[in-house]
């Protein structure tokens, strides 16, 4: 038997403040003092309302029910808010869902709202994940435009209870960009400390790749799934047919790509252009390729460096770089493959 989890709890505080007695069910050792001071304090009597709590001269505090249940005299410990521990819960959050560097922000003028993180599927795409601690479908909704407005990019969006996940809320986050998850299920509070219980990582892997697509869209436009803090040196390129590449880089998996996807073959003559036949030639040479005349290639290799840098998204490190002392071109990523061709003659090919 699953464990009711107490999530729940979280949303169904405003603004997920409340004193000690307000969350009943919930861990405590997931709580956090405020210093604030409740203004109403919930009647232990019949009407299962609030009391107001009134300051008196002798600084006692008392409790007035409104519905004249009771009054009675209330301890000052009892009436500090609490706040949940936003750390614990974020960062189980963050382990569940695959989050990458999780540093809590709260969102200015969105109560109970925080940004947990961004989910980053490859090098160069990041997709904001949000939480709030509500299960009012009004406040959420206006919640989600008003993120959506602010990051101008897909995000996820999670929050507490899947009851809270209406087809409405669906249907606005749709509009929004934005997907939304319940974590109810997916971390546990058991040993004092959060577990995770269910992992939803390909979840969101599965729903960037298609927002991914989405903003690539554009034929012809082919990248590699560049997985996130990968740099030239992990990559291995290796010319496998004439006008074939495949590429790997950290387990990734391999990836083929012709002259087309790198967009180095000539649209009118159809005949790749001098970048491929340069690439060739480093391969040729183990990525260290001795040059006699700079000048003369000097362009072809800023055009491939720019292709690559593009395709594999890695756009502020240049992926080959030039040694006077040995006179040579000298690629960061391992390069190899193809046939034994000199430059000269992979020219006289394409020519
Ligand atoms: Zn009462």
């Amino acid at each position: 038997m699953l464990q009711k989890q107490p999530w729940h709890k979280l949303s169904q505080l405003l603004g997920a403040r409340g004193v000690k007695a307000d969350w009943t069910g919930f861990p405590e050792n997931l709580l956090k003092p405020t210093n604030e001071l409740a203004e109403t304090f919930p009647c232990a009597g019949r009407c299962g309302g609030y009391m107001d709590v009134i300051k008196h001269n002798d600084g006692q505090h008392i409790g007035v029910c409104a519905s004249g249940c009771d009054k009675r005299s209330l301890q000052m410990k009892d009436l500090i808010i609490h706040y949940p521990d936003t750390t614990a819960i974020f960062s189980g959050l963050g382990q569940a869902f695959g989050i990458s560097a999780t540093s809590h922000a709260i969102i200015d003028g969105i109560p109970a709202c925080w940004q947990i993180g961004d989910y980053n599927p490859s090098a160069s795409y990041r997709f904001p994940v949000a939480t709030l601690f509500d299960a009012q479908a009004s406040r959420i909704e206006r919640a989600i435009g008003q993120l959506a407005a602010r990051y101008k990019n897909p995000f996820f969006f999670l929050l507490p209870s899947a009851s809270a996940v209406t087809q409405s809320v669906q249907d606005v986050a749709l509009r929004n960009g934005c997907k939304v998850f319940a974590y109810e299920d997916l971390i546990e509070f058991t040993n004092n400390s959060i577990h995770v219980r269910g992992m939803a990582a390909n979840m969101l892997a599965e729903i960037s790749a298609g927002w991914i697509k989405h903003i690539d869209g554009a034929p012809g436009e082919t990248r590699y799934p560049t997985p996130a803090g990968a740099k030239w040196e992990d990559f291995v390129l290796e010319f496998t047919a004439d006008e074939m590449i495949t590429v790997s880089c950290k387990g990734q998996g391999h990836k083929q790509f012709s002259a087309e996807d790198l967009q180095m073959r000539d649209k009118r003559t159809k005949k790749p252009k001098k970048a491929w036949t340069f690439l060739q030639a480093m391969a040729a040479a183990n990525g260290n390729m001795s040059v006699s005349d700079i000048d003369k290639v000097k362009k072809t290799k800023q055009e491939v460096s720019a292709n690559l840098q593009r395709v594999f998204q890695i756009p502020d490190d240049d992926p080959i770089e030039w040694s006077g002392e040995d006179t040579a071109y000298k690629a960061k990523f391992i390069v190899r493959g193809g046939e034994k061709l000199t430059l000269s003659n992979a020219r006289k090919r394409t020519a």
